[in-house]
């Protein structure tokens, strides 16, 4: 058995486990047993109630931990720890662990790098080397679970390196694993999924029956300045992008949140705001303003704390809801991409 054979039997629904065991000669009732021992990231030799014939069975044909930590830095600054996963095939990805008042957040990636070319993304430099499968998500949350004493996991944001929207299949099948009773029972409502903007996507994950919390990476207040910034938006116009996050919001009843990061010179000025305000007149939205994390190689500066606020205040001042997003985790490269990235150009591992 190679590594890429190996089946991840995390990845697994119940009713799936349940034609696996009986495929191997085992009650479809143990099913139920495995799902929550994996879901909630035992180890064969932890799961106790399953006789030892079981598990090893389990185990000649598959593992059990698809993710593990290879290094982990924690911020002096506010606590936030950043991971370097590894992955069963030898790639890295990143998660970062924030601690706010509401609960123990963890931003996860979907994908070894990404294809989507973002020109201020670091996640992007290097292309979309696979995706990651159901089973590799689920193993970042456990992994994160593991190191908070006690407390756990409770809320997930997508928004880690990879496009979730380029991954569909097995984003949905996260989705609906992480959010399961018998598993993590993590509520769908504390989970957001993060695109740049995958038009016939977003309308397909509208109909899924996941309420999850859509953030549309948007960046721009028209489509001269988005194409300048996003490939995607050479694809799918800025009007049929926003369509797609009103049906969204009308299928869901959820409201849809806006990145926007801060240019210097690009997107930053006050008639961009008021722009930005027109086009989400009348939207059950919010818009998250970050400073650009400077991307030097690519001539693009984020913005001071005032330009921060002149923007903010003149969405506010027609009635968008807009916050600034705290940035978290500044001296360990926090923000996506940027620890893989330099992991990778110091040749570790
Ligand atoms: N592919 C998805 C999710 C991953 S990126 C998406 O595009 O939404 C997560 C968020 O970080 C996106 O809003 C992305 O645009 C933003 N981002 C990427 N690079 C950044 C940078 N240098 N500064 C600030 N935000 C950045």
């Amino acid at each position: 058995m190679t590594m890429s054979e190996a089946i991840q039997w995390m990845g697994l629904y119940p009713e799936e486990l349940r034609q696996a065991l009986s495929e191997m000669g085992e009650k479809p009732f143990r099913a139920g047993q495995v799902f929550s021992w994996l879901q909630k990231g035992a180890r064969f030799s932890e799961m106790t109630n399953l006789s030892l014939s079981l598990r090893e069975k389990l185990a000649s044909s598959g593992i059990d931990q698809p993710v593990t930590v290879q290094e982990t830095r924690v911020s002096r600054l506010d606590g936030t720890k950043k991971f370097l996963f590894a992955l069963p095939d030898g790639n890295c990805i990143e998660g970062v662990l924030m601690r706010y008042h509401y609960g123990a957040t963890l931003c996860i990636s979907t994908q070894v790098g990404c294809k989507m070319g973002c020109r201020f993304c670091a996640s992007t430099l290097d292309g979309c080397v696979r995706n990651l499968t159901a089973a590799e998500m689920l193993g970042q949350v456990q992994c994160a679970n593991r190191t908070l004493d006690g407390e756990k996991v409770h809320n997930i944001v997508l928004m880690g390196s990879g496009e979730p929207m380029d991954n569909y299949d097995q984003v949905v099948r996260f989705l609906r694993l992480v959010s399961h009773p018998e598993g993590l029972n993590i509520g769908l409502r504390h989970i957001s999924v993060s695109t740049c903007g995958l038009v016939p996507q977003m309308l397909r994950f509208a109909q899924e029956g996941l309420p999850v919390t859509l953030s549309l990476s948007l960046h721009a207040p028209n489509d001269q300045i988005r194409r300048q910034l996003m490939p995607i938006a050479q694809r799918y116009t800025m009007n049929e992008t926003l369509d797609a996050c009103r049906n969204y919001i009308e299928k869901t009843g959820r409201r849809v949140v806006f990145e926007y990061a801060l240019i210097d010179g690009v997107n930053a000025s006050e008639a961009c705001a008021a722009e930005l305000a027109g086009k989400l007149r009348g939207m059950q939205c919010h818009v998250n303003l970050i400073p650009l994390n400077t991307v030097k190689e690519r001539n693009l500066y984020g913005v001071t704390e005032e330009q921060v606020r002149a923007f903010l205040s003149a969405l506010e001042a027609r009635h968008i809801s807009a916050t600034r997003r705290r940035e978290m985790g500044d001296d360990i490269e926090g923000a996506c991409g940027q620890l893989r990235k330099k992991i990778l150009q110091e040749g570790r591992p």
